[in-house]
């Protein structure tokens, strides 16, 4: 069984009936118990839990204290290459928008590694877009190869793998992966994904577990919100973290949630999803899989992403540019999107500590 049977368990569930049945004696009950099943984490993260979201801020932020401490782990991404052979139709990288395309060279790969580690990383994501011509693993092996120099954690965001391609690239130095669904509604996937290799459902909705079999150290999972129903796609986002916690317990399992940015290109149909959705999105998540960590992305802005810290948060990127070679390259290729949180790193780091918290740049070194 894959997780997709899972989704299909659902084909049909009436989502707003069971939001409408929801009473406050419900949600009441449910935060009384040390663990939540299933429909009391699709309870937590309806209409009626709103009105609760400062209890479930206290219990989230308990059970992260508990298994996370006050760590903060800062990362930044090193986007390889804007090279992209899918339409997405809400991405600059679309391979029919008109931006400026660019793949570093090894030489640059290594310009940029020196770049960032001198700023006190240690983990670093490197990301692609969707291109196996432009990107092949033989170039995301080269790139890992200089990479493994400076950096203790290489993570990896690029198109779907095999398992066995996922094996070569943890034997060559990769441990984690991030792998985004962008949204777990079927129907929505088939919409927004109208050609190439990304408009294939399921075989996305498998890399995670494909990586997982391969003995992937960490994974990190997560639907882009704005496309569908936040409330659907957080649950399914959910119950995917559950199935990896369930049947690969060694994996060290992030939950993000990203949410739909500008970008070149015009995407109309954006669903809006505010600050108080994510948040509860996020307490939801904490109180439903309690080692899960959470990670929060420079997509949101600064005082937001700040006041998210005591919530859950475990991971967050810094001095992001989503631009290829974008930390020292002159000739730079298009961004992905737009940012928010472009403070520098001592910023965040001085805001991290005013919180009460602290930050890391490692946590994890291979043997
Ligand atoms: S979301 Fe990924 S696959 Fe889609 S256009 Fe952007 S880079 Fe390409």
């Amino acid at each position: 069984m894959s997780f997709y049977e899972k989704v299909k368990d659902f084909n049909g569930f009436n989502f707003n009936n069971f939001f409408n049945s929801i009473t406050e004696e419900k949600i009441e009950h449910i935060l009384v118990k040390d663990r939540v099943n299933e429909e009391d984490f699709l309870s937590l993260l309806s209409p009626k839990a709103e009105k609760y979201l400062e209890e479930m801020a206290q219990i989230a932020h308990d059970i992260s204290i508990n298994n996370f401490g006050r760590a903060i782990l800062l990362y930044t991404p090193m986007y390889l290459s804007n090279y992209c052979v899918n339409k997405c139709l809400y991405c600059g990288y679309n391979v029919e928008n008109g931006i400026r395309r660019k793949k570093l060279a090894l030489g640059e790969v290594e310009v940029e590694a020196k770049a960032i580690y001198e700023m006190g990383y240690r983990h670093i994501l490197i990301l692609t877009g969707e291109s196996r011509k432009h990107s092949p693993i033989s170039y995301i092996k080269d790139c890992v190869k200089i990479l493994k120099k400076y950096f203790s954690s290489i993570a990896i965001e690029i198109y779907p793998l095999e398992e066995d391609e996922y094996r070569e690239l943890i034997c060559s130095g990769v441990d984690s992966l991030t792998l985004y669904q962008e949204v777990y509604d079927e129907d929505t996937y088939k919409s927004v994904h109208v050609a190439g290799a990304k408009s294939n459902y399921k075989y996305r909705l498998d890399a995670p577990e494909r990586a997982a079999k391969a003995k992937i150290h960490s994974l990190s999972i997560g639907a882009l919100l704005g496309l569908e129903d936040w409330r659907k796609e957080a649950f399914f986002t959910g119950l995917h973290g559950k199935y990896i916690e369930k049947n690969y317990p060694d994996i060290e399992l992030t939950l993000s949630t990203p949410r739909i940015r500008p970008h070149a290109g015009s995407f109309e149909y954006v669903r809006e999803v505010t600050d108080k959705n994510i948040v509860q999105a996020m307490l939801a998540y904490k109180i439903f899989i309690h080692r899960a960590g959470i990670n929060i992305t420079t997509r949101e802005r600064a005082e937001f992403r700040d006041n998210l810290l005591p919530l859950g948060v475990t991971k967050m990127s810094a001095s992001v540019s989503t631009e290829v070679g974008g930390h020292s390259n002159n000739e730079k290729g298009d961004k992905q999107f737009e940012i928010d949180d472009s403070r520098n790193l001592e910023d965040i780091k001085f805001a991290i500590k005013a919180k009460g918290y602290h930050h890391i740049f490692k946590d994890w070194e291979p043997i």
